[in-house]
């Protein structure tokens, strides 16, 4: 939580604090000039530009409208328009419990969304279940669909879902052009029966 921690507080106050511009990538500057390469440059812009679609279901969602307001406030992380819409966003966070008759629906929006596209799972009820072993709750969204961050708890708090956040977006920045085309992804769509 160090990063998110800077991020938060000044040393001698629990004051807020704006985050400064995004970190450079790796490249060569010289004297009035910086180069890096079209990889770096892509991640960098999506990174800090993700729109999520909130898929809220139960008590998890409140911590995400916390998390949206003022004193956290998302919009920090460029993450502040939120999409309703899945062809127009790129990021899912499921929070909540969800259904097993959910399953087919969070599928078919999984597979509307836009490639690049990345999945959040918030909560322990989104990434196992939780406490509701029953016959009727999908024991984890990675029944259905592919989940790159899973975030911990019951519910988990605003700075654990920022935490979160800034794991995807080092997945973002990190990312290969090539990697949506690549035999392991494909593979991937395989197992989820997705072409
Ligand atoms: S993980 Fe806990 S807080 Fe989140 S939806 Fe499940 S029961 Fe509610």
């Amino acid at each position: 939580m160090k990063a998110v921690n800077n991020l938060f507080m000044s040393e001698n106050q629990n004051q807020i604090l704006k985050p400064t511009v995004a970190e450079t990538p790796e490249g060569i500057s010289g004297q009035g000039f910086f180069a890096t390469s079209l990889e770096k440059a892509v991640g960098l812009a999506r990174k800090n530009s993700l729109w999520p679609l909130p898929f809220a279901t139960s008590c998890c969602g409140i911590e995400f409208m916390a998390t949206m307001a003022s004193h956290y406030d998302l919009a920090r992380f460029g993450s502040e328009r939120l999409s309703f819409s899945p062809r127009q966003s790129d990021l899912l966070m499921v929070m909540g419990t969800v259904a097993k008759k959910m399953g087919p629906v969070l599928r078919e929006i999984y597979i509307q969304m836009a490639e690049p596209k990345w999945v959040m799972a918030v909560g322990a009820c989104a990434s196992s279940g939780g406490i509701f072993d029953t016959y009727s709750v999908l024991q984890g969204i990675d029944r259905v669909i592919p989940v790159d961050v899973y975030v911990p708890g019951c519910p988990p708090r605003p700075e654990q879902i920022i935490d979160g956040i800034i794991k995807i977006q080092e997945l973002v920045g990190n990312e290969s052009l090539r990697r949506r085309s690549s035999k392991e992804y494909e593979d991937l769509m395989k197992k989820y029966n997705m072409e």
